[in-house]
């Protein structure tokens, strides 16, 4: 009998070949520490520190704090930076919400930032005209700066810092897909006050949910650590001299962290290896030009997606019924309640090409997605700022994102490949 193919996602957790992860959450239960803190939650930020301290050309010494989730450590990390209600954020606009959302919690607004071609992430001199532009129109800086590693690809962090720095704005870094990406050899995140990381399902590692704020130094990290369990003062009863949270890592999701940590490196080796594989037998496929990094060995993305751009005038089989029917669920769709919607199109949305391969490779059990849509085109910040030249949402027109994890073979890699020249040439 024809065995059954397998559908082929985007990223799929996949855990180590000796189930540490197992062996750690047993730990926690064996010890009675099923809490939000524990050793493992301990160990988990020292291993994560090690790896994000380890330099070219001599190690650093950032902190690392455990918490619930990459967007909980947006959050905590603009208020690290002083943001309060009515306060300007700048971030880039061509992200995923957990970007920005944290900035609305505050009461403060985001000022979305275009993107330039090559990195697809933040233009620095957007950013320096945005931050002239804002202290012009309402009297004060921003308050803070969110460069995205867009898909794992390295932000121009020098050019970004030094405007950064010449304006004295504090830069945090949105690693959440960049885990393990360098740019000169030093670990995205490490670079700006503080640096986002996420464990979610589908990131590079995961801990089934959570995520990890690096911070400069110990005083940094304490006084987050101090907002995520509460805001706590040295009393013995509870007060509070603020407003915390319960943004911790529970003990049991810090051990498949753990367990994680053994195999992120192999991780990122893959997704590399894949990013190769996709570059050399997409070479030969014309109108499909897979998203490569610059060509400079300063940046190493771990290309935590693989994305590519489908050129406006190839036809893709189905490319006439894109768009007719209303879908049920959303992309991403397995997490949580959808809205429903009264429409199938909206006003900014992938070319019908793209939408056409999109389903068509679906029917071949392989998932690809669109490219995030820019948080400026996105009805709840209709009334956002934004310093554009366009290129984010060109690209959100044409591009799509790539299988790309751990569970994803060369065999799958061929076999996807296939299945797009067979879209598009038939
Ligand atoms: C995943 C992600 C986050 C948030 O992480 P969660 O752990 O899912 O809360 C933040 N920013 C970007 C760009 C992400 O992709």
């Amino acid at each position: 009998m024809l065995e059954e193919r397998k559908m082929i996602y985007l990223c799929l957790a996949h855990m180590s070949e000796e189930a540490w992860e197992q062996k750690y959450v047993k730990e926690a239960f064996d010890t009675n520490w099923v809490v939000p803190m524990g050793p493992n939650v301990n160990t988990f930020e020292q291993n994560l520190a090690d790896f994000v301290n380890k330099r070219d050309g001599g190690d650093i010494e950032r902190k690392v704090v455990c918490l619930s989730a990459g967007t909980a450590a947006v959050h905590l990390a603009l208020i690290g930076c002083g943001v309060k209600a009515g306060d300007e954020v700048l971030v880039q606009s061509f992200t995923f919400c957990a970007s920005s959302h944290p900035v609305t919690y505050l009461g403060a607004k985001p000022v979305f930032v275009g993107s330039e071609k090559e990195t697809w992430n933040m233009d620095p001199k957007l950013l320096e005209m945005a931050i002239k532009d804002r202290k012009e129109k309402t009297g004060n800086y921003p308050k803070a700066i969110v460069p995205v590693a867009l898909y794992g690809m390295p932000y121009r962090i020098d050019e970004i810092c030094e405007i950064a720095d010449k304006y004295g704005i504090p830069v945090v870094e949105d690693a959440a897909e960049g885990m393990g990406s360098r740019y000169k050899g030093q670990v995205l995140g490490t670079f700006g006050k503080y640096g986002v990381l996420s464990f979610n399902g589908n990131k590079m590692i995961t801990t089934s949910g959570g995520g990890a704020l690096i911070c400069r130094n110990a005083d940094d990290a304490n006084e987050i650590m101090w907002y995520a369990t509460q805001a706590r003062d040295a009393y013995p009863y509870y007060q509070h001299s603020a407003v915390g949270y319960n943004y911790r890592m529970s003990n049991v999701c810090a051990g498949i962290g753990r367990g994680q940590m053994t195999v992120l490196e192999s991780h990122i080796a893959h997704h590399k290896h894949v990013q190769e594989l996709y570059m050399e037998l997409l070479k030969d496929v014309s109108g499909v030009n897979l998203h490569c990094q610059p060509e400079d060995d300063k940046y190493d993305s771990n290309f935590w997606l693989c994305t590519a751009t489908l050129d406006s005038d190839v036809k893709v089989v189905g490319q006439e019924n894109a768009y007719k029917k209303i879908v049920k669920s959303a992309v991403g769709g397995a997490a949580g309640v959808i809205h429903a919607v009264d429409s199938a199109v909206t006003d900014c949305q992938p070319n019908s090409n793209v939408e056409a391969l999109r389903v068509f490779m679906l029917s071949k059990k392989v998932e690809i997605r669109p490219v995030w849509k820019p948080m400026h085109k996105q009805p709840v910040y209709k009334d956002a700022p934004v310093y554009t030249n366009g290129i984010e949402e060109d690209i959100f027109k044409v591009g799509f994102c790539l299988p790309a994890g751990p569970c994803v073979s060369d065999d799958d890699v061929k076999y996807i490949v296939d299945c797009i020249k067979e879209a598009i040439e038939s």
